[in-house]
């Protein structure tokens, strides 16, 4: 772990005024992600501000019917937030199932969309690594990719993202608020994480200094039932090989909305739109549940020791999807 000097912002305009101090400047909020990077010496920002301060913790109903969720709004809070819990259960599901108690306390919801993959050559600074170090090369290609992405993928970089919460975002359609040296701006949640291609150390759409101040929900359209799928080595505090976020509303025996994403297997919150087309317009079962799951996993490139979560992940979507539509399950 290096030195690195530290600051305090009471203030959005203070936070980025203090960020001026180095292009490498890192916000500290929750932590849950940055000081273990730093120890590992993955990170090595030369100045930290600690934003805790600076508000951007309240969750509130805004008149257009949107939930503005803040920045620094820990994830226990907005798991259990009564809003939440009723008009967004995919969220709560999602929330609920990532980390532990401890760390869902502390983890915060701009913090948790700035999450770092878990990939194990990326956090021992010993192996090559095009995230860490571009350029270097990267030792999952051919070493043990077990925990690796299948989709989104390229030559430089398998990382899967290691976000629950950002699957359920990727389905609700969220946006994401941004304050920077140039003002305010508004990113729709697709566009907000970027795929590795050829510059995997670029992992967000953030400019430099831009904090995220808030995470906008639109609510679901009337009649829309949801579930979160996630499978995994064991039951708690462990990141997904394969998980699923569903939404669907069924009306007069057809689906007539269709919203499904996928976590655990690909390099950023992956929404499935060839598995949504075959969805819309079926009546609901296990024989199209089925069909899109193949579809959402159609464009699949496995490696050596992560063949098996393409399955996975197809049993992930079509208990999703079959949970969502309150029938049996599909995947059974
Ligand atoms: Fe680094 Fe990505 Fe390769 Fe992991 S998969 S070693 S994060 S380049």
């Amino acid at each position: 772990m290096r030195a690195f000097s530290y600051s305090r912002a009471a203030t959005i305009s203070e936070a980025l005024a203090q960020h001026q101090v180095s292009a490498d400047t890192a916000y500290l909020a929750g932590g849950t992600t940055l000081i273990d990077l730093v120890k590992l010496d993955v990170m090595q920002p030369p100045h930290v501000v600690d934003i805790n301060r600076v508000g951007l913790a309240d969750i509130e109903r805004q008149a257009d019917g949107r939930l503005k969720v803040g920045a620094l709004v820990r994830n226990s809070d907005l798991a259990w937030h009564p809003e939440v819990r009723g008009g967004f259960p995919v969220l709560h599901e999602a929330l609920l199932s990532g980390a532990s108690a401890q760390l869902r306390n502390m983890a915060t919801t701009g913090g948790n969309l700035m999450q770092r993959t878990r990939c194990p050559y990326f956090r021992d600074v010993f192996w090559p690594c095009n995230k860490r170090q571009p350029g270097s090369g990267c030792a999952a290609l051919d070493g043990y990719n077990r925990s690796h992405a299948v989709l989104g993928v390229s030559d430089a970089c398998i990382a899967t993202h290691p976000s629950d919460m950002c699957v359920a975002l990727a389905v609700l359609e969220a946006e994401i608020v941004l304050q920077g040296p140039g003002g305010e701006r508004t990113l729709p949640f697709r566009d907000f994480h970027l795929l590795p291609g050829r510059t995997p150390e670029k992992e967000h759409a953030l400019a430099p200094g831009e904090i995220i101040t808030a995470v906008m929900l639109p609510p679901l359209p009337a009649g829309t039932r949801s579930c979160y799928v996630k499978l995994r080595d064991r039951e708690s505090y462990e990141f997904a090989l394969a998980a699923a976020a569903a939404v669907l509303r069924v009306e007069g025996g057809k689906i007539r909305e269709a919203r499904l994403a996928l976590g655990g297997v690909a390099t950023k919150p992956w929404r499935a739109t060839e598995a949504e087309a075959v969805l819309r317009g079926a009546p609901p079962g296990g024989e199209i549940f089925r069909r899109a799951a193949a579809a959402a996993l159609q464009g699949a490139q496995p490696r050596t020791y992560n063949a098996f979560k393409i399955e996975l992940a197809r049993l992930a979507v079509a208990r999703a999807l079959a949970t969502a539509a309150g029938g049996p399950d599909a995947a059974a």
